[in-house]
């Protein structure tokens, strides 16, 4: 356990040092010890990927190749027409999505899937393309490493109302559609992973259209008492990810 430990936080070094376009920060990591690397930037490898509560963010990383066994398509509509990876959950996760979408449509409420599965290619392939134009620093503050995206769990799906209005962008706050998945997303086991106010703790600045299916006894629990999914498995906040900015950047 310990050595592949060791290997994911050597494999994640290599990585960061491999991303192109990267600034000086990345030239200080390149003389930092490897031992170093997981103690500075709280590199973790997420102890279960697999699992239906599974934590990452940009402490807690899923593994380089996993891809999730049981992906399938939601019958939902989506902004797009493809059969394309994005389309695709897990399946316990794409069944609620099902429930929810009908349950929001009851209510005069029209949804559409936005983005979904991510793996990790797709993530870094990406990145790498807001690097190229963005350098390193200023992607990864819009943009998550890849192994770091919530999208790779096949848990994960950004939401928006069936026009695609304000899809994945901040002025979906102010929708009815984000009205109703914050106030209802809970009932079908989701839950809205990036609360407002809760930065400090998730890593991420508010984002009602980006739900995660955790089963719905734990949402509902996550729900009513008004927290995070770190909070509510007690794991470390990202908290540190600021200071983790302020040595490299
Ligand atoms: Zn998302």
């Amino acid at each position: 356990m310990f050595k592949l430990y060791t290997v994911y936080a050597f494999l994640f070094a290599l990585l960061l040092i491999n991303i192109s376009g990267c600034n000086r920060s990345l030239n200080k990591l390149n003389k930092i010890d490897i031992s170093n690397v997981t103690k500075i930037s709280a590199v973790t490898l997420t102890p279960y990927p697999t699992s239906i509560a599974v934590v990452v963010n940009k402490k807690y990383y899923m593994p380089v190749n996993y891809v999730p066994k049981d992906l399938v398509y939601p019958n939902v509509p989506f902004l797009f027409k493809e059969k394309i990876e994005k389309r695709e959950m897990r399946m316990e996760a794409a069944q609620a999505l099902e429930k929810l979408f009908a349950a929001a449509k009851n209510d005069g409420i029209y949804l559409s899937g936005v983005s979904a599965y991510r793996s990790y290619a797709t993530q870094e392939a990406l990145f790498n393309q807001y690097v190229k134009r963005d350098g390193f620093a200023k992607a990864r503050t819009y943009s998550a490493i890849p192994g770091t995206s919530e999208h790779q769990t096949g848990l994960a799906i950004d939401v928006s109302g069936i026009n695609g209005i304000c899809a994945a962008e901040s002025c979906f706050a102010n929708s009815k559609e984000a009205a109703w998945l914050k106030k209802n997303a809970s009932n079908y086991g989701f839950i809205v992973r990036y609360p407002l106010g809760k930065e400090n703790i998730t890593g991420y600045k508010y984002e009602p259209w980006h739900i995660r299916y955790v089963g719905s006894s734990d949402s509902k629990a996550i729900q009513s008492r008004g927290i995070t999914l770190e909070e509510y498995l007690h794991v470390v906040p990202v908290s540190d990810v600021s200071k983790y900015k302020k040595d490299f950047h």
